[in-house]
């Protein structure tokens, strides 16, 4: 490959092959459209549209008489179709037989009601898919993905055989088959006006070699994180500039107030104290993220924070996901910061009342209310609690007020250090790696369904012997799907069955007011058991209460059960935290069992982002981020780390992109989607 040993990043923006697609080949002005309206105008657009696999279709294996682990890629001829319906259902039966051996295998699809007039007797046919055994005897593959071959058709040896095939994701009209041949003509249309693509994205489409396919995707993944990280240092530099309140420490009032805690504070609590009060010096916007597991103790860091801005004449906000944690940091707040004479305010939704402004006090509320300044006034330190879904966005938007206020973001989202940087890149990095001593372990079981009575027993004697218990469910009512286990009708039997100790429903549709009663009832021992949904995932801290259950554990996410078993623990009685996986679910306790192990958040994270993949953890969901195609983390953190360096050593040197008009043109392109709207 050309661009073999190059010592940095060189995205592929840009350059003389880089044209309108309606200037390369004859593309019917119809799906010319179709195209744009995917955004796809440009050759450079269009060789961007990565294949989300490859088939290798050099040579096909002979069909196999056990099922082998991974996908298998099978080419035979369809001997026999079959249409079967019931009701509104329906199933269509394939059966593929080797073209010159004897055996065969089915395909099944369900509710594709086009199948038939798709798929035929006669045809050569290429399947891809997982096998599995028939319990009649006999393999078949579920809804695998197909391809017609058209024996005739004049290259499609040239384009669709013999070779390792691209598979892309549809495009509107544009089947990944069709896409394939454009693609393919696009790049030999490219090759003969003498401006041919990349070497690298012609690898990635069509590959001599998997080896060949690895390292254009290495090197294409590189200048993806690469346009990512330049993104966020852009993003990073700009919340910095301008001015700041000048916070300096006030030692006394800081001594005052953590000494009347009842604890000593951590090593680690110190040091990132530390960190946060040099930032509030400097007199420029402070942009920090604390990131630390599960209770390790993040909210005392924050209201230490508050405090010192308090003691330099200014106000604090402190802005949580939900009502319920807004109201429980007012409550702890208060009973901290009272003593100093420092005045602290609720707002939510349901107490919107403005108060004249009377000097400076702490502001208390959900992120929402974070953009009404009526509401919370002019905070020189804004803290943002437990906030994955405050995206890079919403902090662009923080940073566009003036004036410009301090950032503390607080996350316990567990992931590994370099992948914060990925998320966060547009943020300073604290991290508290130390727990608060004296806690209990919490005790992880993770049981089959038919182990609930024993469970509800257990749950019954702890709550004889005074304890609390949290139990959680996928879903608020019953649905459609009727396998997942709703917390209004599972409350209705909680009830019942744990009388006379009173249980109480919560979930995220009830009245503000009401959720507030229920919480602080909770608080206050008299409910005992909360039956709910995962409003109750992020920071609520109740001592007391030892037991969690999850019921159809399978459906969260091992990152998220985590979050949830830190409601447990908090106090100094054993805890114990049990996860019920659903009927049909008795294969998924493998994923479960990791949390039996591990205690600690980034482990955890690690483990799952290896089983499922980063889904959208970099998605455009999650962070607001461009999405990230071809980078594979965590396996690819390297070149994460050595994109972010390279694309902070580019923005310290040429903050202007004077020596990169072609990056420029992208960058401005991504912040246009990404900060569209933001002043
Ligand atoms: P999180 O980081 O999950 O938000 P919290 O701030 O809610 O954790 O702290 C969890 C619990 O640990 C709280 O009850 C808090 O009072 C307690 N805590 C915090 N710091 C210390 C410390 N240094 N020593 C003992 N307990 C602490
Ligand atoms: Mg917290």
């Amino acid at each position: 490959m050309k661009a073999a040993g190059k010592s940095s990043v060189l995205p592929t923006c840009g350059g003389p092959w880089d044209k309108p697609l309606a200037e390369v080949g004859e593309i019917a002005p119809a799906r010319l459209k179709a195209l744009a309206s995917e955004g796809i105008v440009s050759t450079a657009d269009l060789l961007r549209h990565y294949p989300r696999r490859h088939e290798d279709r050099t040579k096909f294996p002979a069909f196999p008489s056990a099922p082998p682990e991974g996908p298998v890629c099978l080419r035979g001829i369809v001997v026999e179709t079959k249409m079967i319906r019931f009701g509104r259902r329906c199933q269509f039966l394939l059966t593929l037989a080797e073209e010159c051996g004897g055996a065969t295998i089915r395909c099944r699809w369900f509710n594709l009601r086009y199948l038939p007039k798709i798929l035929q007797a006669g045809q050569d046919l290429v399947v891809h898919g997982r096998l599995r055994a028939m319990k009649k005897g006999g393999l078949v593959i579920d809804h695998p993905d197909f391809e017609v071959l058209e024996k005739d058709a004049p290259d499609s040896g040239l384009i669709h055989l013999d070779r390792i095939v691209p598979i892309h994701p549809s495009l509107g009209p544009w089947s990944p088959r069709a896409l394939r041949r454009l693609i393919f003509e696009v790049l030999v249309r490219l090759e003969n006006d003498e401006t041919p693509a990349p070497d690298e994205l012609r690898s990635i489409h069509f590959p001599g070699s998997w080896e060949e396919l690895e390292e254009a995707r290495v090197s294409l993944a590189l200048d993806e994180l690469f346009e990512m990280q330049c993104v966020l240092a852009r993003q990073r530099a700009r919340q910095s500039s301008g001015a700041a309140p000048i916070i300096l420490r006030d030692a006394e009032l800081l001594a005052k107030f953590v000494k009347q805690l009842p604890f000593a504070l951590t090593a680690a609590q110190k040091r990132v104290l530390g960190q946060i009060f040099d930032d509030l010096a400097r007199g420029r916007p402070m942009n920090r993220l604390l990131h630390g597991d599960v209770g390790s103790g993040k909210t005392i860091v924050a209201a230490t924070a508050m405090v010192g801005a308090l003691a330099a004449g200014h106000s604090a906000a402190l802005m949580a996901p939900t009502q319920v944690l807004a109201h429980q940091h007012y409550e702890n707040l208060r009973r901290l910061f009272e003593p100093l004479g420092i005045s602290v305010v609720l707002r939510t939704a349901a107490r919107k009342e403005k108060t004249p402004a009377t000097g400076p006090r702490v502001v208390i509320g959900t992120h929402a209310l974070l953009f009404s300044p009526d509401t919370v006034g002019n905070p020189a330190l804004v803290v943002i609690d437990e906030q994955h879904k405050f995206g890079v966005k919403q902090r662009a938007k923080l940073s566009a007020k003036e004036p410009h206020p301090h950032v503390l973001v607080m996350s316990a989202t567990p992931i590994p250090r370099t992948l914060a940087l990925t998320l966060y890149g547009d943020l300073d990095l604290s991290v508290l790696d130390e727990m608060p001593p004296g806690r209990t372990p919490i005790k992880t079981l993770v049981r089959p369904h038919d182990k609930l009575s024993e469970a509800a027993d257990f749950l019954r004697k702890q709550l004889d012997e005074g304890r609390q218990a949290y139990l959680v469910y996928p879903v608020i009512e019953e649905g459609r799907r009727k396998e997942l286990k709703a917390a209004t009708t599972e409350f209705e039997k909680w009830q019942k069955l744990l009388a006379p100790h009173r249980s109480a429903l919560l979930h995220g549709r009830l009245e503000a007011e009401e959720k507030e009663s229920i919480m602080s009832d909770f608080r206050a021992g008299q409910i005992r058991a909360l039956i709910s949904t995962t409003v109750i995932e992020v920071g609520v801290d109740v001592a007391n209460a030892t037991v969690l259950l999850v019921e159809n554990a399978e459906r969260f996410g091992l990152a998220q059960l985590h979050q949830l078993r830190g409601r447990v623990g908090r106090g100094s009685e054993k805890s114990w935290c049990v996860l019920l996986a659903g009927k049909d679910a008795e294969e998924k306790l493998d994923r479960l069992q990791i949390l039996e192990k591990a205690s600690d958040g980034f482990s955890i994270a690690e483990a799952d982002l290896e089983l499922r993949g980063p889904g959208d953890l970099l998605g455009t969901e999650q962070t607001g981020l461009p999405p990230v195609r071809l980078a594979k983390l965590p396996r690819d953190l390297a070149l994460l780390e050595e994109a972010r360096a390279e694309a902070q050593r580019l923005m310290t040197e040429d903050p202007g992109l004077n020596t990169r008009p072609d990056l420029q043109s992208r960058l401005t392109l991504w912040e246009k989607r990404l900060f569209a709207g933001i002043a």
